[in-house]
This record gives structure tokens, C-alpha cells and sequence, in this order.
């Protein structure tokens, strides 16, 4: 379908996309790679009256590492961000996550931040941000400057914390305790899809225990939410193969997944019982494999 009419500008400095994006009180958005929002101007599910094209910015694509982790600019793309060792050897479960967005094509077009404000309930970054404990940089001109950790920023479908005159500058995915393993998998009807379901775990090993774990699940609700020990109700004391399979009933216990074309709820949830189980022995091996020097 042809796109609905739009004005567009592509400002040369932030401070002029922000006071665009501020007079445009809610009819104006950001376009990052577009892999999301034309489609959705073409099906009408969006009708902005202006899109304010950030790619001329200068700053805000590109990785940066320090001894405390990441910060990924919102504008850098998910093949760029997916090819640079930096972020495979500081966040490996970022780096599993991006190879199952869409096709390369797709990820040479469609960025980070993109990915993260478009809040698609079946999308892999989402969950990964929470697991890792992302942080964004949001930017307004009316409050300036203010970070939104990855578990306030998601608030349904397509929804999140940001305000209409926010944009997202940067993402900061902290270094993973060095005795932590991580793991992401799923399950989609063709390589490439969007998940059935997406399973992000993150397990923190001691020796033959599990010190502590994280989850979030794609695709199985209105948007991914990060699940802890204490969240699952999980108890201690119990060997990692208990406790995996414990995590995997109380996953699926706990989520209503849609029924849709692709997959019945009931699917779903055994999907999410099963990768959970399947994510979290990995990411226990991992964390044995690098021997506690480095997460996997
Ligand atoms: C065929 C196809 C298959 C795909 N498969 C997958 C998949 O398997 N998994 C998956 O996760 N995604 C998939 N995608 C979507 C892809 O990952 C998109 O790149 C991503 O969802 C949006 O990123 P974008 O940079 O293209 O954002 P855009 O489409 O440009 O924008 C998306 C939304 O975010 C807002 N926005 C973007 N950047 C900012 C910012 N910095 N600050 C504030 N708001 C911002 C925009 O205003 C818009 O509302 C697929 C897309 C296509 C076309």
C-alpha cells in the first residue's frame, strides 16, 4: 500500500530534531531504520503528520566499551552492532539475541534503539535488554536528559515509558558478573520470523550451584517482563536440573500467552516451559565453560 502523506525532515543536530519533535505535540516521530514504522504507515496502524529522520545527528550511532560495559548509540544498526567483537565478548546474550532479528537485510536497516522503542511483545531485543539490566538514555528538551532502566521502559504492546517529545540517544548494557553464563534462545515458524516464543536467561554459577538467575520471555504476552528467583518462587536449596525444571512449570504457569495464525496459547506455553528449562541449563554450562572468568 502507498504510504499516507507526510512532512520530513532530517535535522543536523539533535537540539533541532528535539524542537521538531516537541512542536509536533504527539503528530510527529522518530525515524531510525524504518523497518517498523513504514510498515505500519503503509497498514495505517500509524499516521504521524511528520517523521524526523536523525541519521544526518552526529553521535548517535556507534559502540562504546569501558570497563563497566556497553553503551551502544541508539541510531547504530543491529548488523553493526551484531558484528562488533566488542559486544559479543561483553555481551554475548545481546550478540545471540540480535542474530535472530529478522534477516541481515533487515538488521542492516533496522537499529538498536529502534528495536527497543517500537516494543513489539515478540521482539528479542526487548527481552535481552532486561535480562543484561539495560538502561536507556532518553533525551526532551522540556527535561533534558533522564535514563530508564529496561524494566520501567516496557509497558505494553507497542508502549513504552518514553514521552512523545523523548528520544532515545544511547543504550548502556552493563558487564555481566564474570561468573555468569547467558543463553538465547527460541522458536519461530521460518528463520527470520518474529518469535513464537523467545526465551533470554542469564545464570549466575557458584561452583555446581545456581547463585542466581534471570528471565524474559518474547512473545508470550503484551511485553516481555523480567522474571527473578524470587519472582518464580523458586526454592534453593534444590540441584540446578530441579531447579531448571521448577523454573520451567513456573513460567508456564505464570504467562497468558496469545493464541494467533502461528501457534494455539497451549503451544505456547509448553514452548516456554521447554526452552526456559533448555536456556537455563545452557547458560549454567556456559558460565562452567568459561570457568568464571567471562560469561558465554
Ligand atoms: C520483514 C521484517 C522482519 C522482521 N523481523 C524481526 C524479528 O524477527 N525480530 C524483531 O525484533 N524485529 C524484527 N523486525 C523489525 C526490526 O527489528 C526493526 O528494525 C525494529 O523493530 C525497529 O527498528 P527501526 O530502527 O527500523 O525503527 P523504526 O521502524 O524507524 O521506528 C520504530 C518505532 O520506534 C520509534 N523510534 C525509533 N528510534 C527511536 C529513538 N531513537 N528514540 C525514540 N523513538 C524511536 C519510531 O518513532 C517508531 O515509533 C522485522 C522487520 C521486518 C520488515
Amino acid at each position: 500500500m502507498k504510504l499516507p502523506p507526510f512532512a520530513y525532515r532530517a535535522p543536523e543536530s539533535l537540539e533541532e530534531g528535539l524542537e521538531l519533535l516537541a512542536a509536533g505535540e504527539g503528530e510527529a516521530r522518530i525515524l531510525a531504520g524504518g523497518q517498523s514504522l513504514i510498515p505500519m504507515l503503509a497498514l495505517r496502524l500509524a499516521r504521524p503528520s511528520l517523521l524526523i529522520e536523525l541519521r544526518r545527528v552526529p553521535g548517535l550511532a556507534g559502540v562504546h566499551e569501558d570497563g563497566s560495559g556497553l553503551r551502544i548509540g541508539a541510531l547504530t544498526t543491529e548488523l553493526v552492532a551484531e558484528r562488533d567483537p566488542r559486544v559479543r565478548a561483553a555481551s554475548p546474550l545481546l550478540f545471540e539475541a540480535l542474530e535472530f532479528v529478522g534477516h541481515p537485510a533487515i538488521r542492516s536497516r533496522g537499529t538498536v534503539g529502534g528495536s527497543l522503542c517500537h516494543a513489539d511483545p515478540a521482539a528479542e531485543l526487548p527481552a535481552a535488554a532486561l535480562v543484561l539490566g539495560a538502561e536507556l538514555t532518553a533525551r526532551s528538551l522540556a527535561r533534558g536528559t533522564r535514563t530508564i532502566p529496561a524494566r520501567d521502559f516496557f509497558l505494553g504492546p507497542y508502549t513504552t515509558a518514553l514521552e512523545f517529545d523523548e528520544v532515545v540517544t544511547e543504550v548502556r548494557v552493563p558487564a555481566p558478573p564474570s561468573s555468569q553464563g547467558s543463553c538465547y534462545l527460541e522458536v519461530s515458524r521460518r528463520p527470520g520470523d518474529f518469535a513464537m516464543v523467545g526465551v533470554a536467561a542469564a545464570v549466575v554459577r557458584g561452583g555446581d550451584r545456581v547463585l542466581d538467575l534471570r528471565l524474559a520471555l518474547s512473545g508470550v504476552g503484551d511485553r516481555p517482563r523480567l522474571l527473578t528467583r524470587d519472582e518464580l518462587e523458586l526454592e534453593g536449596q534444590d540441584s540446578p536440573e530441579v531447579l531448571f525444571g521448577q523454573a520451567g512449570r513456573s513460567v508456564a504457569a505464570r504467562i497468558r500467552p496469545p493464541e494467533d495464525l502461528h501457534a494455539s496459547a497451549a503451544y505456547r506455553r509448553h514452548l516456554s516451559r521447554v526452552l526456559t528449562e533448555r536456556a537455563l541449563r545452557t547458560a549454567f554450562e556456559r558460565a562452567a565453560l568459561q570457568g568464571g572468568a567471562a560469561s558465554a
